[in-house]
């Protein structure tokens, strides 16, 4: 395969603190000789694990990026054994415009693995995958549902089929301290940076920390209490790992009938709220017909018990869109 276009500014094999840049090729109609800039810190301090931090995959998801630029801001290399690795925003274009995709409508968390001549994401993903990933025990992957859903703020893995993996990223996910733990898959596409990272075998860890387009002080504050104990639980941060009292709540949403789609286009009312518990056949939403008042609304009825995860931020929904998830309760038994 050809070699990556993609390089690196600082060493990321030196101890000590360094912030410098990830430099990607870019042409265009407003400069010609251009590049996409996109800022990695690094702070290290001997022999001891890797974790990678990357926040800001999608633009319009601003938790993990604030979380991300806090720590690298002021973490210190006296904190640290091993290395911390921090990406605060992976997608700095889409972020500026507030947007989950690229400008170039490029998604950069179906990019995965890339490609080192595709487009500039899959540049940017081969380069992840090749270069940054291999460095990492444990990589942490923050999401939130972004301006399109509002999710229960929690934790989240992906069922992986190694025991070993899987229960260090079920101790991970516990580790964020979540009320809500969620196991889940991606109904939307392959390319995952996530999925790309658990091939490799490496320990993930990541989140849906809220949404619907506005972040409150209480999330800001989840993501950087989280972010922290997880860096403490895999003893890549000093300090002792915080353990919540109440266990929190599992849940599992690993089936298609899990993801509730709107049956036709319109506008889309919630019967639910997050965290609601609902019975299999329950009314949780509705669409409505603008240009037809005569009309009786579509009812979008759950397909199973359990809890409500996810509920669409946007009311104007298209046929297919996801308008509600309802996740399965698990306990811890289950994900072993
Ligand atoms: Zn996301």
């Amino acid at each position: 395969m050809a070699d990556s276009p993609v390089s690196c500014t600082i060493d990321l094999t030196a101890d000590g603190k360094q912030a410098g840049m990830l430099r990607l090729p870019r042409s265009s109609n407003q400069s010609g000789w251009s590049n996409l800039w996109i800022p990695i810190v690094s702070v290290a301090n001997g022999d001891g694990p890797t974790a990678l931090v990357i926040g800001g995959v999608h633009g319009d998801e601003p938790e993990g990026q604030v979380a991300a630029l806090n720590l690298a801001r002021e973490l210190v290399p006296e904190q640290v054994t091993g290395r911390v690795i921090v990406i605060p925003c992976a997608s700095p274009e889409a972020s500026r415009a507030y947007t989950r995709l690229w400008p170039s409508g490029a998604n950069l968390n179906r990019s995965f693995p890339g490609s080192p001549t595709g487009p500039r994401d899959e540049q940017l993903a081969h380069f992840l995958s090749t270069e940054l990933f291999p460095l990492a025990d444990v990589i942490v992957d923050i999401h939130s549902g972004g301006r399109t859903a509002l999710c229960l703020p929690w934790s989240e893995m992906h069922w992986v089929e190694d025991a070993e993996q899987r229960r260090q990223m079920v101790d991970g996910m516990l580790a964020w301290n979540t009320d809500w733990c969620c196991v889940y898959i991606d109904i939307g596409g392959t390319g995952l940076l996530v999925g790309e990272a658990e091939r490799q075998g490496k320990i993930v860890v990541s989140t849906e920390l809220g949404g619907g387009g506005h972040v409150t002080a209480a999330i800001h504050r989840l993501a950087a209490s989280g972010l922290a104990n997880v860096l403490r639980h895999f003893g890549v941060l000093e300090g002792d790992v915080v353990a919540r009292e109440t266990p929190p709540t599992l849940l599992m949403a690993t089936e298609l009938d899990n993801y509730l789609l709107a049956p036709e286009s319109g506008l889309f009312e919630t019967l639910v709220d997050l965290g609601q518990r609902v019975e299999d056949g329950q009314p949780v939403g509705r669409i409505h017909f603008l240009e037809r008042p005569d009309r009786e609304p579509e009812t979008i009825l759950a397909r199973n018990a359990g809890v409500v995860c996810v509920i669409r931020a946007i009311a104007t929904t298209d046929q297919g869109d996801n308008v509600v998830v309802i996740a399965r309760e698990v306990d811890r038994s289950e994900l072993e």
